[in-house]
């Protein structure tokens, strides 16, 4: 399903030049951000199964073509990817719907959690960690290679979950280089793409994941460049409140200019 996720890694500096030459615009390529899929989580993050298939045939219906991490980098036209931050164990429930639909996806885990798949218990889900402590078990080194297997790439979300623009350089460089070469070392494979914690970063953060090794890395809409960088490519997150019509908003062409725009207007 994902045809040159063997790409070596000492590919990847060449490659993301080439890559970042063919962007040009950064509205045309649909990347979903989800995090959880399960009907017992009611919280934002948790999408159910049944509404995460009707929003992927709402982009189905509406002539989008699903396709790579590859191709979506590529800028494949009117094409989409399918994206899964903290790899949260009910993701699982997610997989033969896109069997079903061929819609090709990528997992973005941490290493330190995937160990035991561990509960994601950042601070930020104190709450959460408490009352349904379950929901938020996370994926181990075991459920990630067997879903490699079936095809779905494997990316980093750092080693811990971190803010990233606060840790220190070295700090920094450690959580983004050391948690590529576990997840190297674990999955026996190349790992190219990472995705930002809490989406965010900085011009030093996109520089240290250019010089950890990565190919790529995603951010999300809010917090992107204007100008297209791969190593912000921006997301569109969907949230539980998002139904068929939320859906196709956020996902329009005209969504991310308009929040673009807004950005600019609120800085003025
Ligand atoms: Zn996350």
């Amino acid at each position: 399903m994902l045809g040159d996720r063997c790409t070596p890694t000492d590919r990847v500096e060449s490659d993301s030049k080439g890559l970042q030459a063919k962007v040009s615009s950064r509205f045309r390529q649909i990347v979903l951000c989800y995090h959880a899929v399960s009907d017992g989580w009611t919280h934002p993050l948790s999408v159910p199964p049944a509404l995460f298939e009707r929003q992927i045939r709402t982009l189905l219906l509406r002539g989008l073509r699903p396709v790579s991490a590859d191709d979506v980098l590529r800028r494949s036209r009117r094409s989409f990817h399918v994206t899964f931050d903290d790899a949260y164990s009910s993701v699982t429930a997610a997989m033969p719907i896109l069997d079903r639909l061929h819609v090709p996806a990528t997992i973005f885990a941490c290493a330190d959690y995937a160990d035991e798949g561990a509960p994601l218990t950042v601070p930020e889900l104190s709450h959460e960690a408490a009352v349904t402590p379950l929901e938020l078990a996370t994926m181990t080194w075991d459920d990630l290679r067997a879903l490699a297997k079936r095809g779905i790439e494997i990316g980093s979300h750092t080693l811990a979950h971190p803010h990233l623009p606060n840790l220190g350089d070295a700090e920094l460089f450690r959580e983004l280089r050391d948690s590529r070469l576990r997840f190297e070392d674990e999955i026996g494979l190349p790992c190219r793409l990472l995705s930002y914690p809490y989406g965010e970063h900085d011009s030093r953060v996109r520089e240290a994941a250019r010089r950890a090794g990565y190919r790529a890395a995603f951010a999300l809409f809010r917090n992107s460049p204007i100008k297209v960088d791969l190593f912000a490519f921006p997301r569109v997150d969907i949230y539980r409140r998002d139904n068929a019509i939320m859906t196709t908003i956020k996902t329009s062409p005209l969504y991310g200019p308009a929040l673009a725009f807004l950005r600019l207007a609120h800085v003025r």
